[in-house]
C-alpha cells in the first residue's frame, strides 16, 4: 500500500480543489500531472515575455457560493482582480456593447497562476501521466500501485481511457460530446483597436466565437489578442492547429478593422474544450473511482469545475471516516449506501 491513501489524477482547478477538500479533512492525497505544469485548460503560456491566457478567459463566481469565497480570498492577495461585465457583441450589423453581466475576473499572472497557488502545500507530482486505472476488490490500482481510492479529474473521454471497459464508473462516462477549440493569440508591436473593447462575443460566424483583449485583461495594455475558433473550424486543423491563424486573422482585423497584419501568431488546440452538455449532477463517485470536473455541475466553467472537484473531495473523505480537520485513518472506500454507488 502506497501512503498516499487517494490519488488524483489531473492538475486542473477541479483535481486541485478535489485534493484540498481531502487535505484539509486529513486524508493522504497525492496528485499526478501529466504536462510540466498544472493549470489543465486554465493555461497561462509565456509567449514574448509575458503569459497569455491561452485556455479559459476568465472566471465568473455566483453570489454567495462558496467559490465567490475562494476568488475574494485570491482578489484581497492581488492573485484575482475584476476584469469586467461588458463585452461587444458582433454579429451580421457589426459590433454593438453587450449588456452588462456578472463580473468577470482575470488574474495579473495568467489564470494558471491561481491553481499553482490552490496546489501549494498539496502533494502534485508533475510530469506524471496515468496510464490505467483498476477498480480491485479492496483497492485501486493506478499503474500498478495500490491506492484506497482514485479521482480522475479530467474530461470523460481522457477518463475513460484510463479505465477498463469493464469498470462501473466507466459506463457513466460519455465518450463523445466534448466540443475543440483552438486559441490563437496575436501580437501587434501597439495597440490598434478601441480602448475599452475588452473582449468581443462572436455570433453567426464560422471561424471565430470568442475574442479577449489580453493586454487589458492582465493589466499590462500589451497589444495581444486571444481569439477562440468555433468548434466547426477547430475540427478542421485539429491536427494542425497553426492551419486556423490565416482565417483567424483575417476575420479579427476585417471585425476590429485593422489594418496591419499581426506581427506574430500563436496557435494551442483543445481537443476537448468544453461539455456539450456537462452532467448535471455534480460528479461521479462509483466505489473507490470519482470523476469530477467541469463536464459535472450542468454548467462548463471554471467555478464549476472548482465546485465538482471541492465536492468530491468532501464526500470521499466522508466515506473514508474523516471529517473536516479531523484525524487521518485510511481505509478501504464503500459507498454510503447501495444506492450512493453510482453518480451523485
Ligand atoms: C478555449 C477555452 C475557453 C474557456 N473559457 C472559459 C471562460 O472564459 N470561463 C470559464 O469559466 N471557463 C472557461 N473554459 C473552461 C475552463 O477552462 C474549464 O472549465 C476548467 O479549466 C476545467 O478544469 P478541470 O480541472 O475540470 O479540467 P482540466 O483543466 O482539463 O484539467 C485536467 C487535467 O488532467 C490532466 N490529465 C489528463 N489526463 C491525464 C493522465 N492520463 N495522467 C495525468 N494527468 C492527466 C490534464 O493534463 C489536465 O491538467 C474555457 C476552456 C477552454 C478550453
Amino acid at each position: 500500500m502506497t501512503d498516499a491513501g487517494v490519488l488524483v489524477v489531473g492538475a486542473g482547478i477541479s483535481g486541485v480543489a478535489c485534493a484540498g477538500a481531502l487535505h484539509a479533512a486529513g486524508v493522504p492525497v497525492r496528485v499526478l500531472e501529466r504536462g510540466r505544469v498544472p493549470g489543465g485548460r486554465m493555461a497561462s503560456r509565456r509567449l514574448h515575455d509575458r503569459y497569455v491566457d491561452l485556455g479559459a478567459s476568465y472566471l465568473t463566481a455566483s453570489e454567495g457560493s462558496v467559490f465567490a469565497e475562494v476568488v475574494a480570498a485570491w482578489h484581497a492577495r492581488g492573485l484575482a482582480q475584476p476584469w469586467t461585465r461588458e463585452f461587444a457583441v458582433a454579429d451580421a450589423d457589426g459590433l454593438r456593447p453587450s449588456k452588462p453581466g456578472p463580473q468577470r475576473w482575470s488574474a495579473p499572472g495568467g489564470l494558471r497562476s491561481l491553481v499553482v497557488d490552490l496546489a501549494s502545500g498539496l502533494d502534485v507530482r508533475l510530469g506524471s501521466p496515468v496510464a490505467r486505472v483498476e477498480p480491485r476488490a479492496d483497492a485501486v490500482l493506478a499503474d500498478g500501485e495500490r491506492y484506497d481510492a482514485v479521482v480522475l479529474a479530467m474530461p470523460d473521454p481522457q477518463a475513460r481511457r484510463l479505465l477498463p471497459p469493464t469498470a462501473h464508473a466507466g459506463e457513466a462516462l460519455r465518450p463523445e460530446g466534448w466540443e475543440p477549440a483552438i486559441a490563437v493569440v496575436l501580437g501587434w508591436a501597439e495597440r490598434r483597436w478601441p480602448a475599452g473593447l475588452r473582449g468581443v462575443f462572436v455570433n453567426d460566424s464560422p471561424v471565430l466565437s470568442f475574442l479577449a483583449d489580453d493586454g487589458d485583461r492582465r493589466g499590462d495594455g500589451a497589444a495581444v489578442l486571444v481569439a477562440h475558433t468555433t468548434a466547426e473550424l477547430a475540427r478542421q486543423h485539429l491536427e494542425n492547429p497553426d492551419a486556423a491563424t490565416p482565417p483567424v486573422a483575417d476575420e479579427v482585423r476585417a471585425l476590429l478593422g485593422i489594418a496591419e497584419a499581426p506581427e506574430w501568431t500563436f496557435a494551442h488546440r483543445w481537443s476537448y474544450a468544453r461539455p456539450t452538455p456537462p452532467h448535471p449532477e455534480p460528479y461521479l463517485l462509483a466505489g473507490p473511482i470519482g470523476v469530477c470536473g467541469d463536464g459535472w455541475g450542468g454548467a462548463s466553467s471554471v467555478g464549476a469545475a472548482w465546485t465538482s472537484g471541492d465536492a468530491l473531495g468532501r464526500d470521499l473523505a466522508a466515506r473514508l471516516g474523516h471529517a473536516a480537520g479531523g484525524t487521518a485513518r485510511v481505509g478501504a472506500v464503500r459507498p454510503a449506501s447501495p444506492a450512493a454507488d453510482g453518480v451523485v
